[in-house]
């Protein structure tokens, strides 16, 4: 039987914990580099003006109610979050064979397509993961039964890509296993693939039958380029990769806590590629009544506008450029501060990594001693939040570093 007293406390989220303990440090030097949001120049969440804009224009809409969303969501926002990412022109929506669901931010994307996958592969495949990735894909594919497997990804030498360890690992891997990539600014590590790489990553999943999950959580965030940051998917569904993609609009709209994402299924070109495509998206459309009935309609509204607007989309790719841009500064800026006062080691990596986040390298010792002696919160494996850093602690940040690691 059920005994409520039985059940034991569940351990700390690791990133929530780290957040509480800046919070309730009363020193006024303390830098927060633990949390993945944007941050302005003044280390304050910023409302992009766009989507102020698209806000006020909303809410002085007398046509707009509260009224359920469909079970896909919102039909504008859907179509636009398709485009946005497979390319207005991708054959993929020609032929009709993408389908696309409203969810719950990236988060809802990822456990949808998880969810989908676990009921509907008939192997109860594994889902191979990058090593290290975001610490909730595991959560959530054991949540809905896959089993997880990974494949090397991050060179602790190099910083970089351990692009030959990845490929052996997809090679090594049981035929049409499910391989799950990020699309854009990694994380935790900012390492991404280059353009030839992602070229070889497909030749040697065409040639295993591996089924790519794409999640894509920063495009536009991570070069300011929304095409892009959008490369690699589009790469595969030119390919004829049967696919899907879990896609947020958290970072790249600065809507975090209106939840607004997509799940979008490409099925592989084909005679019968939309009547099945057709018949994914009713299948989507039970497990998602099943799971939340409808979307959220306040950020799908902002984002929809925004996207359908050519005026408002011209604004929103001004304003990624600002936030990807004060990113890229701050990361040549601490590698110029670290060069300029010798600290030991090599710092490339702060500028080749792309994205929120960068691998520091530092090991948990040092994350220690720069929380405790510092003020410094960053997670215990060295990852910090580029968008942490702003012109007036940089220098006191480039110091701490110099410190530790001397
Ligand atoms: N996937 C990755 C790799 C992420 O980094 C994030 C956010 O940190 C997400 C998905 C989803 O975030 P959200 O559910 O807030 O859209």
């Amino acid at each position: 039987v059920f005994t409520a007293a039985n059940v034991a406390a569940a351990p700390e989220d690791p990133l929530f914990g780290l957040m509480k303990a800046y919070r309730e440090d009363p020193s006024d030097k303390k830098v927060d580099l633990g949390i993945g949001a944007y941050r302005d120049n003044n280390a304050k969440p910023w409302i992009l003006p766009v989507v102020k804009k698209a806000d006020d224009a909303i809410h002085n809409d007398p046509s707009l109610n509260h009224e359920y969303l469909s079970i896909g969501g919102l039909a504008d926002f859907t179509s636009a979050a398709q485009k946005l990412i497979v390319g207005a022109d991708s054959p993929a929506i020609r032929e009709k064979r993408i389908c696309s669901l409203q969810t719950i931010s990236g988060t809802g994307a990822v456990h949808l397509g998880g969810l989908f996958l676990s009921k509907f592969h008939p192997q109860k495949p594994s889902i191979y993961l990058s090593n290290p990735t975001w610490a909730n894909h595991k959560q959530i594919f054991t949540n809905v039964g896959l089993k997880l497997a990974d494949y090397p990804y991050f060179s602790p030498t190099t910083k970089g890509l351990d692009f030959d360890g990845m490929l052996q690992a997809l090679q090594a891997a049981p035929t049409g296993s499910v391989i799950l990539l990020h699309a854009c600014a990694h994380n935790p590590t900012g390492v991404d693939p280059t353009q030839d790489q992602w070229k070889q990553i497909a030749s040697v999943m065409r040639e295993h039958n591996h089924f790519p999950f794409f999640d894509t959580a920063y495009q536009g965030f991570a070069s300011g380029d929304l095409v892009r940051d959008s490369w690699a998917i589009r790469y595969f569904v030119e390919q004829g990769f049967e696919l899907c993609v879990a896609q947020s609009f958290a970072k790249n709209f600065g809507l975090y806590g209106e939840r607004t994402g997509a799940f979008h299924f490409v099925s592989a070109p084909g005679a019968d590629a939309s009547v099945a495509n057709a018949n994914i998206a009713s299948q989507l459309a039970i497990l998602q009544r099943s799971e939340i009935s409808n979307p959220p309609a306040y950020g799908a509204r902002i984002a929809s506008k925004v996207l359908n607007d050519p005026a408002l989309f011209a604004q929103w790719e001004e304003d990624l450029r600002t936030m990807s841009g004060r990113i890229q500064e701050m990361r040549r800026g601490l590698r110029e501060r670290l060069i300029a006062k010798g600290t030991p080691g090599n710092w490339d990596h702060i500028t080749s990594q792309i994205g929120m986040f960068s691998f520091t390298g530092l090991n948990e010792k040092q994350v220690m001693t720069l929380r405790s002696k510092w003020h410094v919160y960053m997670t215990k494996n060295g990852r910090i939040s580029m968008a942490g850093l702003n012109t007036n602690n940089i220098d006191y940040f480039a110091e701490a570093i110099d410190s530790v690691v001397r």
